[in-house]
């Protein structure tokens, strides 16, 4: 494709379906959290900084998208990350679901804006809706038929506000990635489905990318893979889809790949209570963290392309200046926002 001398408007664009099938390489938008709170976002509380931010600091929201929009990412995640109405519900049980709903329309609004103001340049709304507990404890996974109704009345409220797609993002399980999947098939949502995976690549639940691969099998599947994980076990599992996909191209879809932008994480572990924690997964210490020059992520980004990943970005840690190297060093953008060219 070639740059675009008269901007279509976004409704010109295909649906994220047809989008994808035809395009060989997007950009997902980086981290959020950290970049709401440098530009002062209300504080946590105990509801969440995302819903938090978009009912009360909308314009600082769409302001975070449009530097993503400016980077040259295709695909802008809606901050809705921590909205489930089951999360929400654990805080205020008469309230919660209410706050969960209104909190994902205002982030779904905040996030329009910036896809009108940039025209001429593919933006898709993915929703963000991650695992029900914790993201990196697969021990704690609520059963079957709790998985399918929350993630059924989740997935509604971002088919209602809008989505484009849906990013069923940072899972610990297979199992309950299996059961959004089948919630985003009811409610007609495309999606990319990626797992916290460890080391060799594969999801913390003691299954196989390969088998998560079969396991999430829909027409609807735009992408599979891995996200806030570190860069080499990102990488681990891109190969490992790449020759699953060399094996069987009926089913291939986009190897996404979004790691964190840490430098360097290590596993603690608590001899009370048996488990390993990454360290990198305590907010206390997230400042302490040492992030990847962009320069230096972006070609790790690069990599990731080398070996197969077609839908790349980066996860914890990430900013839009990350993204802007990682999208220049793929050659997606020259320079200036109205100077960008589609893969
Ligand atoms: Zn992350």
């Amino acid at each position: 494709m070639s740059i675009s001398t008269s901007p279509l408007q976004y409704e010109d664009y295909p649906d994220a379906v047809e989008f994808f099938r035809l395009t060989d390489l997007a950009f997902l938008s980086g981290g959020f959290g950290s970049q709401l709170r440098l530009h002062g976002a209300p504080s946590e509380g105990p509801n969440g900084r995302h819903a938090i931010a978009s009912l009360d600091a909308s314009n600082l929201v769409t302001h975070v998208h449009n530097a993503y929009a400016e980077s040259g990412a295709t695909i802008l995640t809606v901050d809705t990350f921590d909205l489930s109405p089951w999360r929400q519900k654990k805080h205020d049980q008469r309230y919660g679901h209410t706050f969960a709903a209104d909190g994902i329309t205002a982030a779904y609004e905040a996030a329009r804006q910036t896809q009108v103001q940039y025209p001429g340049h593919p933006l898709y709304l993915a929703g963000s809706l991650t695992s029900l507990e914790d993201c990196y404890n697969p021990h704690v996974t609520p059963d079957d038929a709790i998985l399918l109704r929350e993630h059924f009345h989740h997935v509604a409220l971002h088919a209602r506000a809008g989505a484009d797609l849906v990013c069923l993002e940072t899972l610990p399980t297979v199992r309950e990635a299996v059961a959004m999947v089948k919630a985003a098939e009811q409610h007609g949502l495309p999606f990319i489905v990626s797992f916290t995976v460890g080391a060799g690549g594969n999801p913390l639940d003691g299954n196989s990318i390969e088998a998560a691969e079969i396991a999430t099998r829909s027409p609807l599947r735009i992408g599979i893979g891995s996200n806030c994980c570190e860069i080499d076990d990102a990488l681990a599992a891109t190969k490992k889809l790449q020759r699953q996909f060399e094996r069987n191209a009926a089913h291939k879809a986009h190897i996404v790949a979004y790691p964190n932008g840490y430098a360097h994480t290590r596993t603690e572990h608590s001899a009370d209570t048996g488990t390993d924690t990454d360290v990198w997964h305590d907010s206390a210490c997230e400042a302490q963290k040492a992030v990847l020059p962009a320069k230096e992520f972006a070609l790790t980004v690069r990599n990731l392309r080398k070996h197969g990943a077609s839908i790349v970005g980066g996860c914890c840690g990430t900013t839009p200046e990350h993204t802007a190297h990682y999208v220049g060093a793929l050659g997606g953008r020259l320079a200036g926002p109205s100077k960008f060219v589609c893969a």
